[in-house]
């Protein structure tokens, strides 16, 4: 179905992703996931197609676009079938490298920026803890300043491109008396700092392409330059991407839904039972019609959302409605595409047991289902 926001330029974006996920993803993503990291070439690849930089400034060779690209992006990056895959360059291009862009200095920017665009350098954001997931309050990774230095120590838990990125992008408190949320900032950390390891890479149920990892800061000195925005103000600059970051999440949901339901709808029109094809009984066409409704309903809200969102509007009830929205219906798309490809939709061989699994994630992460809905109720 067309949409009034997407015009021919973003059409063109579309064909050119879609272009590189058959090329490249699809033929590789099951070796990625065994080896459980995407390789650095393809993130090279990628640069070097302007695939990383489409939102970031044009003066650091960016392409300076819209959520508008981001959305149909991450949409893309979805159908490909392999979530970690969409997950590694969709953290690096819209989680993790906007705070570099919306909170970095000249000379961090200076510094950085070229190389995030390129794929030279990979960036991971680490907010959550173990103590502190969809309630940030919990933080208890420090920095103290000591001379010109800050000195973090902590961990943190659940973190995207933890193992592998280049360039971390840290939330910690650096005022322990403040309440909550406050008092909270943000530091660029290098890999490879002296106090900065990783402490395990963790196993999962999907995303299997995408290392999630435990990080940890034992007295870990970085320069004073190395604050990223304003002290004590972490969290309102970490929020300032918020949207963005649930926008794409919601992105990747609405393209790996559409991409599950063309694949079964394909598969039951030839798969024969009590002598008929399964698309024969009304039952099932009935059911797989409705969740393409829903999908093309999510898909268009995506869409709008993306454009509040490139118009500088407040876009928090949009954008929360989303993500609960399309969290959940990715999950009743893959439960219902499973049951209709029966017992192969069991069996690793077939794209929709892998995309199952990579699912389930999309209601927990980057904003619970129920956190967004309170969101929305807020509004109410
Ligand atoms: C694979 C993966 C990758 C991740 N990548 C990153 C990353 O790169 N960087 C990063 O910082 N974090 C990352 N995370 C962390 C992720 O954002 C958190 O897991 C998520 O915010 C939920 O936090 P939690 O796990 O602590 O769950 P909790 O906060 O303990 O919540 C558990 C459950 O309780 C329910 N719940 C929570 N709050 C409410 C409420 N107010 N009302 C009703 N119900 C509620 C929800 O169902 C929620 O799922 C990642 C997580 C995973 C699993």
């Amino acid at each position: 179905m067309k949409s009034i926001y997407v015009d021919e330029e973003l059409e063109l974006l579309r064909s050119q992703v879609r272009r590189f996920v058959d090329e490249v993803v699809r033929p590789n993503g099951e070796a990625w996931e065994d080896a459980g990291e995407i390789p650095r070439s393809v993130l090279r690849r990628m640069g070097e197609l302007g695939f990383l930089g489409m939102r970031h400034p044009v003066d650091y060779g960016g392409a300076g676009g819209s959520a508008l690209m981001s959305a149909i992006f991450a949409e893309e990056l979805g159908r490909s079938t392999f979530g970690g895959f969409s997950v590694t360059v969709l953290v690096h291009t819209d989680m993790a490298s906007p705070h570099l862009r919306n909170s970095g200095t000249r000379e961090q920017l200076e510094r950085w920026m070229p190389k995030v665009v390129s794929g030279e350098t990979i960036t991971a954001i680490a907010v959550s803890e173990a103590d502190a997931g969809s309630d940030v309050a919990g933080m208890r990774t420090r920095a103290r300043r000591e001379g010109d230095q800050w000195v973090l120590n902590g961990s943190k838990l659940f973190i995207t491109n933890g193992a592998s990125a280049d360039l971390v992008i840290v939330a910690a408190k650096t005022d322990p008396r403040a309440k909550g949320s406050q008092g909270m900032s943000m530091f660029l950390v290098e890999r490879g700092t002296p106090g900065f390891s990783v402490g395990r890479k963790l196993e999962k149920l999907g995303w299997r392409s995408s290392d999630t990892a435990e990080l940890v800061f034992e007295d870990c000195r970085v320069p004073g330059d190395r604050l990223l925005g304003t002290l004590d103000n972490g969290f309102y600059e970490i929020m300032k991407n918020f949207q963005n970051e649930r926008l794409v999440l919601s992105g990747m949901a609405v393209g790996e839904s559409r991409e599950a339901l063309d694949r079964t709808i394909r598969y039951v029109k030839e798969r024969k039972a009590f002598g008929a094809t399964l698309w024969d009984k009304q039952v099932i066409r009935q059911r797989l019609a409705m969740l393409e409704a829903r999908v093309e309903a999510a898909r268009q809200l995506l869409y709008h959302s993306a454009w509040l969102l490139s118009q500088q509007t407040d876009a928090v009830r949009e954008v929360s409605m989303l993500k609960a929205l399309a969290g959940e219906l990715v999950n009743e798309v893959m439960y219902a595409c499973q049951q209709f490809h029966g017992g192969m939709g069991y069996i690793q061989e077939t794209a929709i047991e892998r995309m199952a699994r990579d699912a389930r994630v999309l209601s927990i992460g980057g904003g619970a289902t129920e956190v967004m809905l309170e969101e929305v109720a807020k509004r109410a």
